[in-house]
């Protein structure tokens, strides 16, 4: 089936869209000439939601206004600002209230993470991650092992893709998991991988590793407002993921952490403690004997950076405006399936997509190869800069592209096919 190649036949798309309004709530960055920018880069940062200044400007305006009384006066006093959060962020990510908090930022909560469910004994010391996992992943459950005197060279099992493949093919972990399971302790795998887009099975990862006994924790920076979970039904140990991605709350800004029902009122679980984890109605009684929320709150540490939070709030409130994750997703898979498909027949000779295809194997990005003999791809891509289009550029050869759904159009798409077809010939 060949598919309208036509600036027409996108525009006909984006007025059939329920959710191209949306695109109205978001600052959109712009190009020299004053037109939007193409952006296709919210699978690294995401845009500005107007609804995050809005609300980031008034929680500048109660500390002016109210100093210290803003931890308890106004429509949202900063002591319990992040119970504000909870409810939404346990819902994008298909948990209970109790199983999720917003708190410090994703490397750090994989770390506390760690630190509670990471339990070396006997034979059972080792981790599993993936070969290409981002590095700050690798790197903390590297020093975990070195923290618990482990080596961490024969300590870390390391899923690959096979020769010359650049998926990541789940038989394979599997067969790690029958021959290794009882050397194990715990795996930490992502939702999505970052560099390829692929989405992982996190239902029967968790499965098949837990009736293993291993502990289950996912990373889920590229997963969290991109693809619809169930991480309380999928009975997932621990994830944490990141804000500022698909979930536009701002660079660096707060991240969110899960932690599965059954383990939040284990009070024997290690845990790095802070006085925001203790009992809230004794927290300010200043004794010095723990007891830790029996929620994911138990976790936290430090009273919240508001202003971080008043982001994340209106970044919540704009994909509540657009009907929840699942409408997302739903217009997700339609966006990028006129991408691949678009590219697939205008480029098909010189540009490889290495994610997967099938639905429920991609999120939002996209990541491209592109296939040319003596072509410069850095060259392209800086051509593509020049042409409004944000992309990221990966070494050696790969353009990720990640149309998203609360902020890109099908016009957006049809203009990246089309600048990058010119940008190619
Ligand atoms: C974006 C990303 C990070 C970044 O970690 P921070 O602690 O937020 O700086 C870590 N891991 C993965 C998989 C990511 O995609």
């Amino acid at each position: 089936m060949t598919i309208d190649y036509s600036l027409d036949y996108a525009q006909k798309l984006d007025n059939q869209d329920p959710l191209a309004p949306m695109r109205a709530h978001f600052g959109i960055p712009k190009q020299i000439n004053g037109e939007d920018e193409y952006y296709f880069t919210g699978n690294s940062l995401g845009l500005q939601p107007k609804l995050a200044r809005e609300y980031v400007i008034e929680m500048l305006d109660a500390w002016q206004q109210r100093g210290v009384k803003g931890h308890f006066e106004g429509d949202y006093p900063w002591l319990p600002y992040h119970e504000f959060l909870t409810e939404q962020s346990a819902e994008l990510v298909g948990a209970l209230p109790e199983e999720v908090v917003m708190m410090n930022s994703l490397t750090a909560n994989l770390h506390l993470m760690m630190v509670s469910f990471y339990q070396p004994k006997g034979i059972r010391t080792k981790i599993l991650i993936e070969e290409h996992a981002f590095p700050s992943d690798h790197y903390a459950v590297e020093s975990q092992l070195k923290h618990h005197q482990q080596d961490a060279e024969s300590n870390m099992l390391l899923w690959q893709p096979r020769a010359d493949e650049e998926l990541l093919n789940h038989a394979d972990l599997y067969q790690i998991l029958e021959n290794h399971g009882d050397e194990i302790a715990m795996i930490l795998l992502p939702g999505v991988q970052y560099y390829t887009g692929q989405v992982l099975d996190i239902k029967t990862i968790t499965e098949k590793a837990q009736a293993k006994g291993i502990i289950v924790g996912f990373d889920l920076a590229h997963a969290a407002g991109n693809l619809v979970m169930e991480l309380h039904n999928w009975q997932v140990d621990f994830a944490c993921w990141c804000s500022y991605k698909y979930l536009n709350s701002g660079a660096g800004s707060v991240a969110g952490c899960f932690v599965h029902q059954k383990h939040v009122t284990d009070t024997s679980l290690n845990r790095f403690a802070g006085w925001w984890g203790h009992d809230k109605s004794s927290r300010f009684k200043m004794q010095n004997n723990f007891k830790a929320i029996p929620t994911a709150e138990g976790w936290q540490l430090s009273n919240p950076p508001v202003l971080s939070l008043a982001a994340i709030r209106g970044s919540l409130d704009t994909i509540k405006i657009a009907g929840g994750i699942k409408e997302l997703r739903k217009k997700s898979l339609k966006l990028s399936q006129y991408m691949i498909d678009l590219i697939n027949q205008e480029l098909g000779n010189s540009i490889r997509i290495i994610t997967p295809q099938p639905d429920n194997e991609r999120g939002c990005q996209l990541s491209l190869m592109v296939s040319v003999n003596g072509l410069d791809g850095k060259t392209m891509f800086n051509n593509l800069e020049k042409n409004g289009v944000t992309t990221d550029w990966r070494e050696p050869n790969v353009i990720r592209v990640a149309p998203v759904p609360l902020y890109n159009s099908y016009v957006d798409v049809y203009h990246f096919v089309r600048i990058l077809k010119e940008c190619l010939s």
